[in-house]
């Protein structure tokens, strides 16, 4: 079976504060270690001919410009938490170069975020150079954009539905703490998966470190990184030498070949 060959970017692999978080001066957020600097959560996701972005966290502007990226083909979003959307106002880049607006994929309910937190955007009389955005509201059927193929389906993060994407045989999952048992089923067969892990301690709306380690050996995936973290996990070089073979932190930069 062909399947297209995949480049993913990590853009972030912070929480919501990013790492490091104003005003800390924990070990970790003074840390010297270039991995213990996260900007907020997202990905790219290439083929030879495709750019997908997946979230526009608060860092998108920065994201872009130290990756030198040149092309965006749309933007998937996984819900409506500001630091995974406040960054869509600088598509407009894109939407200048590329002259044509920008293909936005999201469920119902961040469309409906959208709307109402970019109200200028999708205002009957619009003000000349804001965002122009196509906004497709999807449900969990899967489609193509380009030549790379997007299975969406939902998670918990807490009671919101968040979007999971699987590309082929990379699966992303960012904020979540429940996966249901027909979506497990869709996510097994991956060769690699990206998982939330905010800390060590309960949270209300992420899987723990443990519960992620524990949920990819249910899962029985061989390539684990995590992302969305928080300070309060500790310094990346003394977990990622604590975690089982085949599980890695994620960090800013990146990159994986699928
Ligand atoms: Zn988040
Ligand atoms: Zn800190
Ligand atoms: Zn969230």
């Amino acid at each position: 079976m062909h399947s297209t060959k995949l480049k993913i970017t990590f853009l972030g692999t912070g929480t919501s504060t990013g790492i490091p978080m104003i005003g800390c001066t924990c070990a970790v957020c003074t840390s010297t270690d270039p991995k213990d600097k996260r900007l907020r959560s997202s990905i790219l996701v290439e083929s030879l001919t495709t750019t997908i972005v997946v979230d526009t966290t608060p860092d998108f502007r920065y994201q872009m410009l130290r990756i030198h990226n040149t092309k965006m083909d749309a933007v998937l979003f996984t819900h409506p938490h500001k630091d995974h959307i406040a960054g869509l106002d600088d598509i407009r880049a894109y939407n200048f170069f590329q002259h044509k607006p920008m293909d936005v994929y999201a469920n119902a309910l961040t469309a409906e975020a959208l709307k109402r937190e970019f109200a200028y955007v999708f205002a009957d009389k619009k003000y000349p150079g804001i965002p122009q955005i196509n906004l497709h509201t999807i449900d969990e059927t899967p489609f193509n954009i380009g030549d790379i193929p997007v299975q969406p389906f939902t998670v918990w993060h807490h009671k919101m539905p968040v979007f999971g994407f699987r590309f082929g045989k990379f699966t992303y999952i960012t904020d979540a703490n429940r996966i249901d048992k027909p979506v497990k089923k869709l996510i097994k067969g991956s060769d690699v998966i990206v998982l939330n892990a905010l800390r060590n301690e309960q949270h209300i709306a992420h899987f723990t470190l443990q519960e992620a380690i524990n949920l990819v050996h249910e899962l029985a995936i061989p390539k684990a990184y995590f992302t969305h973290i928080s300070h309060q996990l500790g310094k990346h070089n003394e977990v990622e030498s604590l975690l089982p073979p085949g599980i890695h932190l994620g960090y800013d930069g990146l990159v994986l070949h699928v």
